[in-house]
Formats: structure tokens, sequence, C-alpha cells
């Protein structure tokens, strides 16, 4: 086989890798031990994120995963409900978790790639039947991932927490790409996580920091976070090593997210020119580009031999991710590599 340089990654966001400035900051970091409370960089990245999610407080953990494990424990018990949207993250990428910690069935809210409204949610809460799982929970991710790098609308947003308020049921926002959507739509972090009693964001996405997420609600909250944090092995020590690349890329790599849109766009407005693939351009609205082709893995096979690396999602369905490493060069270099993929 020829080995091939990979030059472009578009997989995901995740594989961005820490810039010379972030070293520095890395390097320069004021560190202790986290989990007596005594790491100072973790513990400003922490009041950093609760003012930025507009709640009281936030725990820094290893990662997005684990916010959602551990807020899902904190809202559901055995045999409860999370109602959440097509494809969300804890259905498909979570090992199972929220069954294994937290004996949580999941329920999918029907709704159009990943977003869903008030009313579809009210229909798919549980009639209070001892043959129903209680339902509990309700989760949006902001914005969707796998099933469309969908942005809510904010109307639906606020109509989804008003009829859970009515019910009885906890929110939860999976902000992984919240910084995204907040970027893209204009609407500040705040004002989306509002109503939410427990939301997160994601430092190892498009920002661009090697580790970590900061899930944020109330202080009690927070404070039964800590157990299930110390429990399922997430507390730490010198994370301030970490915490310090998270603090460099909300200072340094927020703004910058709308040239990874610009460059989502760019991508999928040249795919759309392509014979063979179906993609609506109009459709991107954050870093997420999905595509489909007759045939995802034979297509992303030969993209790899050409030194681009973009992701399957399903038979028919590629995704690909813009983020810091790649500028529009690699856009650039990225279309011609599909273009001769498609012949
Ligand atoms: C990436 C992602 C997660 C998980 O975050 P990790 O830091 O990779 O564990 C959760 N939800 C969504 C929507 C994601 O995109």
């Amino acid at each position: 086989m020829r080995a091939v340089s990979l030059e472009v990654d578009l997989y995901s966001d995740t594989q961005t890798r820490p810039t010379d400035a972030m070293r520095r900051a890395i390097a320069e970091a004021v560190v202790g031990d986290e989990q007596r409370g005594e790491d100072p960089t973790t513990t400003a990245l922490e009041d950093r994120v609760a003012e930025l999610l507009g709640m009281e407080a936030a725990v820094f953990l290893p990662s997005g995963t684990m916010c959602n494990e551990i807020a899902i424990a904190l809202h559901v018990g055995r045999g409860e409900e999370v109602l959440l949207g097509d494809e969300a993250h804890p259905l498909f990428a979570e090992g199972g978790g929220p069954a294994a910690w937290s004996g949580a069935v999941m329920t999918v809210v029907p709704g159009d790639r990943g977003v869903f409204t008030g009313d579809a949610l009210a229909a798919a809460i549980s009639p209070d039947s001892r043959y129903r799982a209680r339902s509990r929970l309700v989760s949006v991710e902001q914005p969707t991932n796998i099933a469309g790098g969908r942005i809510w609308p904010l109307q639906d947003v606020r109509d989804v927490i008003g009829v859970a308020r009515e019910h009885g049921l906890r929110t939860h926002l999976d902000g992984a790409r919240l910084p995204n959507a907040a970027v893209a739509s204009g609407i500040a972090p705040a004002e989306w996580a509002e109503g939410f009693d427990t939301a997160w964001i994601d430092f190892s996405k498009g920002l661009g920091a090697p580790v970590g997420a900061c899930l944020a609600a109330s202080r009690g909250l927070i404070d039964e976070a800590w157990r299930y944090k110390q429990m399922m092995g997430g507390a730490l020590r010198q994370s301030g090593i970490v915490a310090a690349a998270a603090l460099y890329a909300l200072d340094h790599h927020w703004d910058r997210l709308a040239e990874d849109h610009a460059n989502a766009r760019r991508l999928a407005e040249g795919l759309a020119e392509l014979p063979g693939v179906e993609i609506d351009p109009a459709a991107i609205e954050t870093n997420i580009v999905i595509w489909s082709v007759p045939d995802a893995p034979a297509f992303t096979a030969a993209m790899a031999d050409q030194g681009v690396r973009v992701g399957v999602l399903d038979a028919t369905r590629v995704r690909a991710v813009t983020h810091l490493d790649v500028d529009a060069d690699g856009i650039g270099t990225a279309l011609a590599a599909a273009a001769t993929a498609l012949t």
C-alpha cells in the first residue's frame, strides 16, 4: 500500500493540536491539587465558565462525555427516562453510560436533524402510567452534531424549557459546540443556557484545547456533581496544566470560530457542484458539514488516499468538521480530492 501523509484532517474539530502560544500558556500555568480545590488555574476556568453560561458554579471535567454522564446521573434515577434528539451524543457515543451509571432509559423526540419543538416534547413525555418509564429529563444538543450541525432556534429552546417545566422535567444543555452556536447566531452563551438546570461546553472541540470540558449549574447541583466526579474517577491533581489551555482558548480561539464556519460553507458550496453529492449548502450553519454520496466508505477511502480525512457516518453519509488547523487552502485541497474520489 502507498503511504500517504495526511494533509488535511477534517475528521473532527477534536483533531486540533495546541498552538505554540497555547503551549506557552500551559508551560506557565500556576497549579495545585485540584481535588482539594487548590489549583488556581482550574478554579479560574470554572469561575469563567459559570459566568459565561450564567450559572452559579461550574466543575472542570476530563471530557464532555463525563459532563453528560454526570448531568444525567444528577437528574435521572433507575428506570427513569431521558428525552433527547435524534442521534444525540449519549445515544450513540457514550458506551451505554446513561444506562450503566444512572439506569436511564433514553427516548428520541422526533424532530428535524436533532431539533424538536415544544409540542413534540409534550407528545413524547410519558403519561403517568405504571407501564411507562417516568420522564425526568430533556436534553438539548446545541448545535446538533451527527444529526446535522443544526443550530436550535431560540424560540424552540424556550418552548422546550417551558414544556419541561410544566411537566416537572429537568433540563440539560449539551453545549459541546455551544461556542460555535454562539458565534454563528450572535446570541450569547448565557442566553442560550438560560432556564437550563445544567449546561456545559467542551474545550477540546473547535476551541482547540487538548483536554477538558466544564459543567455548569446551581451551586447545589455542582456540589452533587463533585460526588459523581470522584466516583467516576474524574477528580484530578495539577489540572491547571490543561485548564490553562482552555483559558487560553476562551481568550484567543473564540471569535475565530467564524473562520471555521466560512470554511464549512465554502466546502459545502464546492461539494454541491460535484456530481453524486447530495448537500444543501444553505443548511450548513456551523463547522459541521454532512453530505451524502452513493458509497460513503469507498468515497472516504478515496479521499484518504489523497491525504484528506473525513468521517463515515453510515453507508451513504459523510461528515467533515472544520477547525483551526485547516485553512481555506485546505478546503481547496479537500474539494479537489472529493472531485477525484467521485470519478
Ligand atoms: C464531542 C461531543 C460530546 C462529548 O465530548 P468529549 O469531550 O469528546 O467527551 C458530547 N456531545 C456532543 C454534542 C459532542 O459533539
